[in-house]
């Protein structure tokens, strides 16, 4: 199957070997592409393995919140992801995506700046802007 991150690429040969945790993503786009795709595939527990401890939802019952992620993958139809830009430095990363999105046919689509940050060797996602 092709990738849900609309890559074009084969699923295997782009973000399931991250999904698996077989690879980690080697930059912030790599991750957010694959978060995408742990989105639109209903894997809440990579969505919540790649966010940053400091994030809102973390303060959450995390079962709550797993149950949220699975809601939203199994209402909303993952039409598209473009990214408008990618700006990396040692320690942090800004992603600026827009996301196609739908939810019972009406348009849900978001155009967001994604706050990454680097934790030892992992990249993890830590806020994001609403633009
Ligand atoms: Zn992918």
């Amino acid at each position: 199957m092709s990738c849900p991150c609309k890559s074009q690429k084969n699923y295997e040969e782009c973000c399931k070997p991250y999904h698996m945790g077989e690879l980690q993503p080697s930059d912030a786009l790599l991750l957010m592409r694959s978060r995408y795709s742990a989105y639109a595939l209903g894997l809440a527990e990579y969505i919540i393995e790649t966010t940053h401890p400091t994030h809102p939802e973390m303060g959450k019952k995390i079962w709550d919140w797993r149950e949220d992620i699975l809601r939203f993958s199994r209402d909303t139809e993952f039409v598209d992801l473009e990214i408008l830009s990618f700006e990396e430095s040692e320690m942090e990363a800004f992603v600026t995506f827009t996301a196609s999105l739908k939810q019972q046919d009406k348009d849900f689509s978001y155009t967001e700046k994604s706050l990454f940050e680097k934790q030892g060797e992992l990249w993890l996602y830590k806020d994001a802007e609403f633009l």
